[in-house]
């Protein structure tokens, strides 16, 4: 998988995407993602990405031409349109169903808004669809894009070390994950249910089923009443 971001701030995303679980998947190739800095697309007599809004009030808009110029500079490098995405409070929030099916797709771009946002004009005419990390406002769409690219990233094969690692985790079945515990076996007081350490594997895939669904019950009901819509 290709992810494209276009950003005012490329360097932020240096030390999260190019570290780790996702900084390794990039060097062994299975992942690749590049940062754009929009500013390289001013190309107006004072460079400028934003401007004031039409209409008035408060605040700085994205300017439409350096986005669309960015965006079609990596068409022409990728050799094809990448499904492109805003990062936008006013998208649909995303969730894990939504992200196993993006991961699907090969070339994926993302645009971060700054300031109040964008020029809608570019939005209906280029942008596949709004995506929000939730129903609150952050300054920028630096952290959702980030957000967005791990989630996306960890569906990538080759980027965990095996396919379990994320089939088994919470939300992908619609289930939260079942407790996990670590050595000691005793700690403080406190045990590790005995289930675990028996050494019987069907006794344990038991226990950990019943546990994600009592996990999911108690904290996170509302997952279970989507599962039955
Ligand atoms: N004026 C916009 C509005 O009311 O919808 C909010 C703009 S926000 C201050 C600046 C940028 O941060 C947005 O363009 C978007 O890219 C990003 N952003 C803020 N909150 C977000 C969220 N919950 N999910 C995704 N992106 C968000």
């Amino acid at each position: 998988m290709r992810i494209d971001i276009i950003t005012l701030f490329p360097e932020m995303f240096e030390p999260v995407l190019n570290e780790s679980i996702i900084g390794r998947a990039q060097k062994s190739g299975a992942l690749q993602i590049n940062c754009h800095q929009l500013r390289d697309y001013a190309f107006d007599k004072h460079r400028r990405v934003d401007d004031t809004p039409y209409g008035g009030g408060m605040g700085m808009l994205m300017k439409a031409e350096p986005i669309a110029l960015c965006f079609e500079d990596i068409c022409r490098q990728t050799g094809t349109k990448p499904y492109f995405v805003y990062m936008s409070p006013q998208g649909k929030t995303l969730n894990q169903k939504r992200i196993k099916e993006l991961s699907q797709i090969e070339n994926i771009c993302i645009l971060c808004g700054h300031y109040e946002g964008v020029d809608q004009r570019l939005l209906d005419a280029f942008i596949d669809e709004e995506i929000s990390i939730g129903d609150y406002v952050l300054t920028g769409g630096e952290i959702p894009a980030m957000v967005f690219a791990d989630a996306l990233s960890r569906m990538v094969p080759g980027v965990l070390s095996n396919n379990e690692c994320f089939m088994e985790e919470s939300h992908f079945n619609g289930f939260l994950e079942y407790p996990q515990y670590t050595k000691p076996s005793v700690w403080r007081n406190m045990e590790v249910p005995e289930v675990l350490m028996s050494g019987h594997h069907a006794n344990v895939e038991k226990w950990r089923r019943e546990k994600s669904y009592e996990n999911t019950l108690k904290k996170r009901p509302d997952l279970l009443e989507q599962e039955h819509e």
